[in-house]
């Protein structure tokens, strides 16, 4: 049994995670302040005797320096999060995505606590290579365009857990999420998949920005949980920064039409502009394909559900959703 301090653990990833440390006899410890994750991640475990959850910000030194003692494994998911959120307030994206994860590295750094950093395919930039291996360069374009700060202090996380790594022996493990997707995700902050799905429930035409051609890779949320949680169970690894994602590439047009033929084959494609759905200096990442062999010579396996599964399965969720807040 670990004690497992989950920053961000009311977010769509976090709650799936938190799910899978109690299944497994884990005492957990949630701090989140619901910004964009939700108490409703949460609700099925509320009671849950090995659950505590503190609702603060990762941005108070005070509140990390009390809950970090104590535990044994920390998983660092809060985060700014969306592309959308993210281009829309930069300052909050800084302050959240750096100052609060040196803190917590240092105090993993004096209380010896194994450390599990999310990180995001982000940080690849928009490199133009057909997939990525985690050794390759990252590719940011102008600080004039805020959408390349969140991939830049993601990468700064990484420099930081690194570099504790080495001049301390803080056993750290980075997970570069690419697309993550599943039931419970909300379409507020950019994220495709609910949008699309809960457009098409709604009978409304789905918005596919630009040409629709710009390539992505889903992988259903429990998979990325799993790898998650394997690689923080290995005692030993030949390396400490993994892709954590489906290597199955579709562009987006494709996924707008899966789900089309999965909700209402009659319903309609709506292409719009950048520049109208993010504003004028919006500049997309078009391929983004991540190189999953280190994840799978470490854990044996990989995210493999297929996209039709996981559409299905978000679908029905949605569907139910949507009847009960009638
Ligand atoms: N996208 C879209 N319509 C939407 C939301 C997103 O066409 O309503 C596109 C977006 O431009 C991007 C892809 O879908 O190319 C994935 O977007 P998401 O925000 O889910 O993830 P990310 O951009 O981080 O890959």
């Amino acid at each position: 049994m670990s004690r497992c301090l989950v920053t961000g653990g009311a977010g769509f990833i976090g709650g799936y995670l938190v799910e899978y440390l109690l299944s497994q006899g884990h005492e957990v410890t949630v701090i989140d302040n619901l910004s964009t994750g939700r108490s409703s991640n949460l609700d099925a475990l509320s009671d849950h005797k090995n659950l505590t959850i503190r609702v603060g910000s990762i941005t108070d030194p005070a509140l990390l320096a009390e809950v970090m003692p104590g535990h044994d494994q920390v998983y660092h998911l809060a985060a700014a999060v969306g592309v959308k959120l993210v281009a829309d307030d930069p300052v909050r994206t800084i302050e959240t995505n750096i100052y609060p994860t040196e803190l917590l590295l240092r105090l993993a750094a004096q209380g010896g606590q194994k450390f599990f950093l999310a990180s995001t395919s982000e940080a690849y930039g928009k490199n133009e290579k057909d997939s990525w291996v985690e050794e390759d360069d990252l590719h940011f374009g102008p600080t004039s365009k805020p959408r390349w700060a969140y991939g830049c202090s993601k990468a700064i996380d990484e420099f930081l857990a690194l570099a504790y790594h080495q001049k301390y022996g803080l056993p750290v493990v980075i997970g570069r999420f690419f697309n993550v997707v599943g039931p419970r995700q909300v379409g507020n902050y950019g994220m495709v998949i609910p949008r699309f799905v809960e457009a098409a429930l709604r009978g409304e035409k789905l918005t596919v920005y630009d040409d629709g051609e710009q390539v992505r890779c889903f992988a259903h949320v429990s998979e990325v949980v799993r790898c998650i949680t394997g690689l923080m169970e290995k005692d030993e690894l030949p390396h400490r920064l993994f892709n954590i994602g489906s290597d199955t590439p579709i562009s987006i047009r494709g996924l707008a039409e899966q789900v089309i033929e999965q909700v209402d084959p009659s319903l309609e494609i709506e292409y719009i502009a950048y520049k109208d759905a993010y504003g004028h200096d919006f500049e997309d990442v078009r391929r983004r394909v991540p190189d999953t062999s280190r994840l799978e010579q470490t854990l044996g396996f990989k995210p493999t559900m297929p996209l039709k599964e996981i559409l299905a399965e978000t679908i029905e969720w949605k569907r139910k959703e949507l009847a009960e807040s009638k």
